[in-house]
């Protein structure tokens, strides 16, 4: 759906479409810190109503707002944006509206779409737009006798590219990449990814409001479908302790109001320019934000404690874990945090729980802080960064990403550049609520614990 024409039609113009294609609700959805969507079904008649003055939520019922129980802070609105309304061709009769919130009367600071959307307009001052294309991957599991796994014949030990077990999920990939498809988000690769069990689906960049709105509803779509098919899809980083993770690279680019690339040389421009990766001099300084600000970026890209199973070094039964854990860059290189290909940045930190508005607002704020500051990238890593020795590495100055949830909200909490840019109150809500996580983490007594020590001691 073209974005300019849906907002400059009627509410009773987009009703009566909608009510012709045979909806009768609409899903008005917000994401909540977490990055899960949330929202009410609403009538299609009653469409006004959540443009203004928005869809009511209890605000203290919302993981993350912070708001109190009483008075009028204590409703949180959800105006839906019309240039996002669009049927669920999964859902027959259902659209989906994607919603900003509201307190008060004013923009509401907690809000992930409204942090992105502050962070959109801060780029959209030098007339640039931030291109993101995100990369989910995913399990997709059966329920067997001992829980949920792969399904019975996906049981090779290098399952990348796997025909077989992929064409035996064809249906319910089908059914997904035709829905998004209809919903414009055009998919134009699906794969077996390199766990058992594991798949992924690309579908074309967006700018990165339309890119997080996009996720969501891919991830809406995929759940939907994966339980009327009786599987579970899970976003879950890294469910197989032996296996790789989920990640959900970032490919980004800035482009100029006309649409012109910018993160890229011209034809002819001074050979491949910089370190010889076709980088624009910009490009370089968005980089260098990036690198920066990374370990703080690790608690907005890898938010849950299980996210830090997937960042570590260590290899898996397939041979490698293919996910970042030390802070460069590098020509085509998987293995570091960020890979330079087709003249893009590939930011590979985060994974498949990330909240996609929180996450793309981090880069966002990262990457101005290195234009705004003109800030140098240093040389790029061209080495296999899995195998160097920890002597190679420090010769390099590489840094390690934060290694659990603890560190990388202590490291969110002292960069101060992303927390005036995301807003004090979205960084304290964020913060509070992982720290606490990382708390009852660390003071669970796992099965490890009771196996390794119990008889031991
Ligand atoms: N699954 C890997 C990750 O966790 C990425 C594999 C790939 O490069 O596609 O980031
Ligand atoms: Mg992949």
């Amino acid at each position: 759906m073209n974005r300019t024409t849906s907002t400059t039609r009627s509410v009773t113009e987009q009703q009566r479409e909608l009510a012709a294609q045979g909806i009768k609700y609409v899903f008005a959805q917000f994401t909540d810190i977490h990055g899960a969507a949330k929202g009410k079904l609403i009538p299609l008649a009653y469409l006004a109503d959540i443009v203004a003055p928005g869809a009511g939520f209890s605000g203290p019922s919302i993981w993350g707002t912070g708001l109190p129980r009483n008075g009028a802070r204590s409703e949180y609105y959800g105006r839906a944006d019309l240039a996002t309304l669009q049927p669920m061709p999964w859902m027959p009769g259902y659209a989906r509206v994607a919603l900003d919130g509201y307190v008060a009367g004013e923009a509401f600071d907690a809000c992930p779409r409204q942090v992105l959307r502050k962070q959109v307009a801060r780029l959209a001052q030098y007339g640039w737009t931030l291109n993101a294309g995100l990369e989910p991957e995913f399990f997709l599991l059966e329920k067997g006798a001992k829980g949920y796994d792969a399904e019975s014949g996906d049981t090779l030990e290098k399952p990348s590219y796997d025909s077989k077990s992929l064409m035996r999920k064809r249906d319910f990939l089908d059914q997904l990449s035709t829905g998004l498809d209809q919903c414009g988000l055009g998919v134009f690769q699906i794969d077996h990814e390199d766990a058992t069990g594991q798949f992924e689906v690309n579908y074309r960049y967006a700018d990165a409001l339309k890119a997080a709105d996009n996720f969501m509803l891919f991830k809406m779509a995929a759940h939907h479908l994966a339980e009327e098919q009786g599987m579970l899809f899970s976003m879950m980083p890294k469910p197989f302790a032996d296996r790789p993770g989920s990640g959900l690279h970032f490919h980004l680019s800035l482009a100029d109001a006309s649409g012109k690339p910018l993160f890229a040389l011209g034809a002819g421009e001074a050979e491949q320019g910089e370190h010889g990766l076709g980088l624009s001099p910009l490009a370089y300084q968005f980089m260098a934000g990036l690198l920066r600000h990374a370990p703080a970026l690790t608690a907005l890209c890898a938010p849950t404690v299980n996210s830090y199973k997937r960042l570590m070094c260590g290899e898996s039964l397939s041979g490698t874990s293919w996910a970042p854990a030390f802070i460069g860059y590098g020509e085509n290189n998987r293995t570091v945090v960020a890979r330079v290909v087709y003249q893009r940045i590939e930011w590979r930190l985060p994974d498949s729980s990330a909240n996609p508005y929180l996450a793309l607002a981090g880069v966002i704020a990262a990457g101005l802080d290195g234009i705004e500051n003109h800030l140098a990238a240093s040389a790029p890593v061209n080495q296999d960064v899995y195998e160097m020795t920890a002597a190679q590495r420090a010769e390099l100055g590489l840094q390690m990403l934060p290694q659990n949830l603890g560190a990388a909200v202590a490291a969110l909490k002292a960069d101060t550049v992303l927390a005036d840019a995301l807003g004090t109150s979205l960084v304290k809500e964020f913060t509070t609520l992982k720290q606490a996580e990382w708390l009852e983490y660390c003071q669970h007594v796992s099965a490890w614990e009771t196996a390794r020590y119990l008889d031991r001691y």
